[in-house]
């Protein structure tokens, strides 16, 4: 299909995503020749710009070497821009008439960098007046619906003009390298996979922690909170991964069946098993941090919407029945982190007595930042004695690929429906259960008004997590000290 002509539309390309991500994308995959040889861009939004403009407005994003100024030029020479509603057949008649302009049996591929509000109009009339003699594929963006009720209805929409073929769903988490990387280490690893269980695991935690606050953009978040930003969607996509039975195959839908099948098998979350907080300004802290979620002054002074999340569920199946799978997601916390950890169930019978102390064993796999591998255990302390200690197998990303630059998650994921490759994407059953399992406690919250505890900007949460975390058996010994190998 590479022969083929394309056309890469962006929707909402005045917008921030496109600007900061999606037109740097097209750059870059654009720059390193991974885009057919035949492509042409267009965006299209009501605002009144020029490709020119455009060109000044990412500039900052596109990261241009000195050597690429006549690539950059050709790259903009096969830009385009038209100005056009997202409710009305005018624009997109004059946006199929520019398409066919171009190329007469093109494939097209519509991003969706749009707010929500106008994702049904926008997709009616690209299938009314937009669609390919090739194929037709579209992206959209999350949030997908607020809750399952309003994710039916979008999904209803969308299934009636898109086949899911046609249909690729953002998750861009699922472009992480170690994200990725789950599946080879989770499957082409004997020792991963017969321990992967309830009779060796004790608990999974799975956290994305921001150490920056909502930054003059909590208009948007108030509206979703943590859960519905975060969780629903990084963080269960994170979640069926590595909770899922061994795929048929590499097949998309044979992957995707996997993940399904399991989050079908997730119970309900139940209001105990939340703790909810969010954050006040620290005021010994400096710049931003001295500012609370509810100084923003885009958020309501009164606002209860939650920054901070922890949230224990359960996988009502053989592999997992009992294991709590702890994920906990939060704004203007300590550091900047994302990881899966597995800690280990306590050795049975352990012969080493007091003062040796045998701690749990952890493996942890680290999405961002700086990709690593680690697995905590206990040796025996170098030397003459025979005392326990606690180290690590470590593998880490930046020793061991020296020089080597990772793609970033939207360049994979656009080259992916370039390609047609729905591998890391959602798939609508997804979706469903995804909203079936936060749905009720959603409702929950909101009818009960439930106010989350506050937190001090730049600490870890409200200690109310940690409890509820040790309520459910993971461990924190505090002992484990990390040397990193340069200082070794
Ligand atoms: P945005 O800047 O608010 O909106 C994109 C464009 O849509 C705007 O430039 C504007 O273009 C048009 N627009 C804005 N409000 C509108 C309204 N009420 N009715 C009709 N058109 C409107 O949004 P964004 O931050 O780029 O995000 C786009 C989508 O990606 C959203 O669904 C968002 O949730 C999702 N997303 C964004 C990010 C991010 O980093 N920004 C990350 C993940 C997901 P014109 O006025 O020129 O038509
Ligand atoms: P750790 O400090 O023992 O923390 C283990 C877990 O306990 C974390 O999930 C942590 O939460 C949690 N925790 C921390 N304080 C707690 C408290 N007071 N109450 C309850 N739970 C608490 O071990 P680690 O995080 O695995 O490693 C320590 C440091 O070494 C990290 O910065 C890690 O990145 C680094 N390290 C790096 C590599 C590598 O680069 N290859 C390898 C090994 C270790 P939080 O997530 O909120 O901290």
């Amino acid at each position: 299909d590479y022969d083929i002509a394309h056309v890469f539309i962006v929707l909402g390309a005045s917008g921030d995503l496109a600007t900061k991500k999606i037109y740097p994308t097209l750059w870059w995959l654009y720059r390193d020749q991974l885009l057919p040889k035949k492509i042409f861009f267009i965006g299209y939004a009501r605002s009144n710009l020029t490709v020119d403009d455009i060109k000044k407005k990412t500039h900052k994003y596109l990261k241009v070497s000195n050597d690429q100024t006549k690539l950059l030029e050709s790259f903009f020479n096969v830009n385009y821009y038209i100005q056009g509603n997202y409710d009305d057949k005018d624009g997109f008649e004059q946006l199929d008439k520019k398409i066919k302009e171009l190329d007469m049996c093109s494939h097209r591929i519509f991003y969706f960098a749009l707010p929500p509000t106008v994702y049904k109009s926008v997709s009616s009339l690209i299938h009314l007046h937009c669609r390919a003699a090739g194929l037709t594929r579209i992206i959209v963006e999350k949030p997908f619906g607020r809750d399952l009720e309003s994710y039916k209805d979008l999904s209803k929409h969308l299934s009636g003009i898109f086949t899911e073929e046609e249909t690729y769903r953002i998750d861009h988490y699922l472009g992480k390298e170690m994200v990725q990387n789950l599946m080879v280490l989770r499957f082409a690893n004997r020792i991963f996979s017969t321990v992967w269980n309830r009779d060796n695991v004790a608990c999974v935690t799975i956290s994305f922690k921001e150490p920056f606050g909502t930054q003059g953009r909590g208009g948007y978040f108030d509206n979703f909170g943590i859960i519905r930003d975060v969780m629903q969607n990084h963080l269960i996509q994170i979640l069926s991964l590595v909770s899922m039975e061994k795929p048929v195959s590499l097949k998309a839908d044979d992957i995707r069946n996997e993940k399904v099948k399991v989050l079908k098998c997730v119970r309900e979350l139940k209001l105990e098993n939340v703790v909810l907080g969010q954050y006040e300004g620290d005021p010994d802290g400096e710049g931003e941090m001295k500012e609370g979620y509810r100084d923003d002054p885009t958020v309501p002074n009164d606002s209860i919407t939650s920054t901070f999340a922890l949230a224990v569920l359960y996988i009502n199946n053989e592999r997992w029945d009992g294991i709590p799978f702890i994920l906990r997601c939060g704004k203007a916390l300590n550091e900047r982190k994302a990881e899966v950890r597995l800690q280990f169930r306590d050795v049975p019978g352990s012969i080493f007595t007091t003062p040796n102390v045998i701690h749990r064993n952890e493996l942890v796999f680290r999405v961002q930042p700086g990709e690593a591998v680690y697995m905590k255990l206990m040796s025996k302390e170098p030397g003459m004695l025979f005392d326990c200690h606690q180290t690590e197998l470590d593998f880490t990303y930046g020793s061991k690929y020296v020089g080597i630059d990772l793609p970033d998650a939207y360049e994979r994921l656009i080259l992916d429906v370039v390609c047609g490759n729905q591998i890391n994407f959602v798939r609508s059953d997804e979706l469903y259960e995804a909203w079936r399992i936060f749905t009720p406690v959603l409702n929950e919250i909101e009818k009960q008004k439930i106010k989350p505890i506050p937190y001090r900007f730049g600490s870890r949460g409200p200690k109310e997590a940690d409890e509820l975390a040790a309520k459910n058996n993971f461990i924190y010994s505090g002992t484990y000290k990390w040397i990193p190998q340069k200082n070794k």
